[in-house]
């Protein structure tokens, strides 16, 4: 044995996960505490004042922050290896505080337009209506991105994967375009989840998730977070969300901590589920294409496979019979459900045209390749062996006209 003590390594994420951010009261609570408070008493007026001044650390009121929140939010902050991170009510709440907090009327955002449905409502229509002018492109398309810009460009937007087409997009290319033109990138990572896509890592400035989907992971609660460096949290998030108040409940900041302790083991579940899945449809005749980012016939294959670690948990597919394929196979199934969610450790399938995507014109579908036999299948945490026979029977049944 060597003199010198072992090595002292940085933990790996999946310790992290279930150890980081964790603060015990002085009763030595081994889980975390849920500290179900609106605020905080405070020992003398000197305290309070010292406290309102900044001068003092210490929690002031929960719209602000809370302690079972901040360690939700500690716990985030070494998962994506950035400085800060601030949780919010839901993923949408999110994403339009890390929108609203850093743009002003006159401002100018660019967009990807294939967008989570609300997320194209913020950008599309309530950012116009507040004065900030948006630009939607496609956004493989690096040309679209570099043609957009104006000298009041502040933002860059985007989802990689996209929903629900899990078309992939050149994070590092887009971040250099933002930022030569003095913009930010902010990524809603959603679809790929905090371990298998790393958005700082390629320049993002800016990282939004809705931890309603693989972060609690079991349908439970309704979360978000946003995360960037100390510097532009404290600049511009920091306050929008203090004054205005989309903050996460301790309670589902707690189901939160609890569902990142089990983070890793079910993304890699689900993710090598996604995949045994994938490539069982593609040898399905009724099925017209699947879309999988891991998969050799992904349009953006290389790309996936520089910038994700694994495929994701969502795989998407075209039925050749169009809406009444799509409707029988999915009336069929019987362990996955019909559900618009996603992340969840229930495999959920969603028809896109008809639901999540209902608002937008055929038109506009059609230009996000969600035709009218798009099915976007979640997969969850039931044996993959399952999954693939409940499938097979849906696929029997679409056939059957
Ligand atoms: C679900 C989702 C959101 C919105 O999150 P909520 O928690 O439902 O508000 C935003 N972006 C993407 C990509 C999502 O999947």
């Amino acid at each position: 044995m060597s003199d010198d003590a072992p090595p002292r390594r940085p933990l790996k994420p999946a310790t992290q996960l279930v150890h980081g951010g964790t603060q015990r009261s002085s009763f030595g609570e081994l889980s975390e505490a849920l500290y179900l408070t609106q605020s905080f008493a405070y020992p003398t007026m000197e305290a309070a004042e010292a406290r309102f001044k900044g001068d003092e650390p210490g929690f002031i009121y929960s719209r602000f922050s809370n302690p079972t929140v901040a360690m939700f939010e500690q716990r985030m902050c070494l998962l994506e290896g950035t400085e800060a991170a601030r949780a919010t009510a839901s993923g949408m709440a999110a994403v339009t505080a890390s929108l609203l907090a850093q743009l002003k009327a006159g401002d100018h955002v660019v967009s990807a337009r294939a967008l989570f449905g609300s997320c194209l409502y913020v950008v599309e229509d309530l950012l116009p209506r507040l004065g900030i002018a948006s630009t939607l492109v496609d956004g493989a398309d690096l040309e679209q991105w570099k043609a957009a810009v104006r000298p009041e460009t502040k933002l860059f937007f985007l989802e990689s994967p996209t929903n629900p087409g899990l078309e992939v997009y050149d994070l590092s290319a887009i971040a250099d375009i933002a930022h030569e033109a003095g913009a930010k990138l902010v990524v809603d990572n959603v679809f790929a989840t905090p371990l298998l896509q790393k958005p700082f890592d390629f320049g993002a400035d800016v990282v939004v998730y809705s931890a309603t989907k693989h972060i609690d992971g079991q349908g439970r609660c309704l979360g978000g977070v946003i995360l960037a460096s100390q510097a532009l949290i404290e600049e511009s998030v920091h306050n929008f969300l203090r004054q205005t108040g989309p903050a996460m409940s301790p309670f589902n900041a707690w189901v939160m901590l609890k569902g990142l302790e089990t983070l890793p083991l079910r993304v890699a579940q689900q993710t090598a589920s996604a995949a045994k899945i994938a490539d069982f449809l593609a040898t399905e005749k009724v099925v017209g294409r699947v879309l999988y980012p891991f998969r050799a016939d992904h349009p953006q294959a290389d790309l996936a496979r520089r910038q994700m670690s694994g495929g994701g948990t969502l795989v998407s597919f075209s039925m050749a019979g169009g809406k009444p394929a799509a409707f029988r196979l999915a009336n069929a199934l019987e362990v996955i459900k019909i559900s618009n969610n996603l992340g969840d450790a229930k495999s959920l399938i969603t028809h896109p045209a008809t639901t999540t995507h209902q608002r937008l014109t055929p038109e506009a579908r059609a230009s996000l390749g969600i035709g009218d036999g798009l099915l976007r299948l979640s997969v969850g945490l039931e044996d993959a062996d399952d999954l693939v026979d409940d499938l097979a029977r849906g696929l029997w049944a679409a056939a059957r006209a």
